[in-house]
């Protein structure tokens, strides 16, 4: 197969556009956008991304005036295109039908059981935006009647992290405080005979429930099981050895119908609830009455709950509760990296990451720490609307409206990998030089006196020959005398020349660091060896000023966030 050439001018148009906005191209989000242009050269991904990388190293080469120049042939085609998704992004109207204004409520239910992760951002945003459309209200409801899964440093993060993500709820509460009352649904449904008590093993109900064959409990009279009921309660059996079973259809094609789990026993102590109790309601019993007892009007989720759905108005049905609206939308994910708290801790178990902060993740700590804005988060998430067609998403895509939004406060910085010393004659005691922080923004300047020593990046060392005359970027011209040993030059003035330009900086004062450029934290299912490139080398003295958080440009190389000042480490965003 070859690529077309409505292919070929694609990747080379938006490798150009990529340097422009970022001020350096980047494979994935060139490939990203071709292949949302043109589905159909993903049949190749192997010839695509060896064209994509070749172009982009191209366009990584030339020098900014070629890429503004060439960019200003395609602007005009360039601003139709945004305009066209600008229009396409105001059109994800956030509505539910039936929803009334003033009356709606909803509620963000997680459970305090691992850190949030970019795939809760999605219908966290989703809910606020409802209740602002409907000047409703936000609920925060902890789901934490698993003993054995949850602690109070997760409650503590979950908060932490929705309020940097800048989110706001109009009350808090918790479905373990309720465990009581969750006891007399209970009751009541046992009384009914709509529910029962099992005291099968595992094995024995997951083989029931297979095999649509009811075990001899089903047919127990109520009275019965109200006493097995009792003696649970009491304290009559150890974890594991009796749970409550919804009496519902053994036989339904919805497996998540075939009498399930209502209520099981964990002798573990509880986080909130230390070991006041032992029966424990699950999710599926508690979420409904929890929703409908709080004044909930609509919940709303990604639709792997879908399933469940039955079963949430069974049990509202069986107490005579009133039943909430669901509305339900496709989940978000990211290509490549792990949200599972299963796979997340194989991966801190076996130190390929260093916790749940480490920059690769999505989580949502892992972003804050990469320097990804809340902002860029919300408008990422939101962008997808409340469709249900799957969207399983590169990075790409999330780091691209980040940058953007970082762009106007990044200051500019240069920064030289593995620097070559050169000695300039003729430069000490030439008038300081004093460069802009940002192009268009005012950020300030930064001021250098001239120094006969400088450092510039041994690639670029590599290409001088005695006698090139050659512009250090920003600042002076010199000449080249010899490469020998050290390279030695003599200044040769300041006005602006057409010359080769390359970046530099002054030896006395520079600022040793090293960047960290960010990949995929999984290469299929197995972990991702190159997932971190580490870039050492010196960055300009003003380096020096930054504090942990700031996100500069480094000329070339693209955007960083200022990680540790201690070891001078940036991450790539
Ligand atoms: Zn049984």
């Amino acid at each position: 197969m070859v690529l077309g050439s409505d292919v070929k001018s694609a990747i080379r148009k938006y490798a150009i556009k990529n340097a422009m906005d970022y001020g350096k191209a980047s494979e994935g989000a060139v490939m990203s956008k071709v292949i949302s242009l043109f589905p159909g050269s993903k049949s190749d991904m192997g010839l695509l991304r060896s064209e994509v990388k070749s172009e982009v190293d191209k366009v990584n080469s030339m020098a900014r005036n070629a890429i503004d120049e060439e960019y200003s042939a395609y602007s005009d085609e360039f601003k139709a295109a945004e305009a066209t998704k600008a229009q396409k992004s105001a059109l994800h109207s956030f509505s539910i039908p039936g929803a009334e204004h003033g009356k709606f409520v909803t509620r963000f239910p997680p459970e305090p059981g691992g850190y949030l992760h970019i795939g809760h951002a999605k219908p966290i945003f989703i809910e606020d935006e409802l209740r602002k459309a409907y000047s409703g209200k936000l609920m925060l409801y902890f789901d934490d009647t698993n003993p054995d899964n949850e602690r109070q440093e997760f409650v503590d993060s979950i908060k932490e992290d929705l309020a940097w993500l800048g989110l706001k709820f109009d009350s808090e509460y918790y479905a373990s405080d309720a465990i009581p009352s969750l006891y007399q649904y209970a009751s009541s449904v046992i009384g009914k005979g709509m529910a029962y008590v099992c005291t099968c093993n595992t094995l024995e109900v997951k083989k029931s429930r297979d095999s649509g064959i009811a075990c001899s409990h089903k047919s127990q009279d109520n009275a019965t099981n109200l006493g097995l009921w009792e003696k649970m309660l009491n304290g009559g059996f150890g974890d594991n050895e009796a749970i409550v079973r919804l009496n519902s259809d053994l036989g339904s094609v919805n497996t998540t119908m075939r009498d399930p789990t209502l209520f099981r026993i964990k002798h573990s102590p509880h986080y909130r609830q230390g070991k006041k109790y032992h029966v424990w309601p699950t999710y599926d019993f508690c979420t409904p009455i929890m929703d409908s007892t709080n004044g909930i009007t609509d919940v709303v989720r990604s639709k792997e709950y879908e399933m469940r759905d039955e079963l949430y108005f069974a049990v509202l049905d069986a107490l005579g509760l009133r039943n909430p609206r669901i509305t339900s939308f496709s989940r978000l994910e990211i290509s490549n990296n792990a949200t599972s708290k299963r796979k997340i801790r194989e991966l801190i178990a076996s130190k390929q990451i260093a916790g749940y902060d480490d920059p690769r993740l999505v989580t949502i700590r892992a972003l804050k720490r990469r320097g990804i804005l809340p902002a860029a988060i919300r408008e990422f998430a939101l962008s997808f609307g409340m469709g249900k067609s799957e969207s399983v998403v590169d990075i790409s895509v999330l780091l691209n409206i980040n940058r953007k939004m970082a762009d106007k406060g990044a200051k500019r910085l240069f920064f030289i990998e593995s620097p070559a010393e050169m000695h300039v004659k003729g430069l000490e005691g030439v008038k300081g030089i004093s460069m802009r922080l940002h192009p268009s923004v005012d950020l300030g300047n930064r001021t250098y006196y001239a120094k006969s020593d400088v450092l510039i990046g041994s690639e670029d060392a590599k290409g001088l020959r005695p006698g090139d005359v050659v512009r250090l970027k920003e600042a002076y011209n010199v000449r080249i005398d010899s490469i020998s040993g050290s390279i030695t030059a003599s200044y040769g003035g300041s006005e602006n020349i057409e010359a080769k330009k390359i970046s530099w900086v002054n030896k006395d004062g520079s600022v040793k660091c090293c960047l960290w450029d960010i990949g995929p934290l999984l290469s299929g299912d197995s972990f991702n060896e190159g997932s971190i490139i580490e870039k050492c080398g010196v960055a300009e003295g003003y380096a020096s000023n930054l504090d942990e958080g700031d996100i500069v440009q480094f000329e070339k190389y693209g955007f960083y966030k200022l990680d540790s000042k201690a070891e001078m480490r940036f991450l790539s965003l």
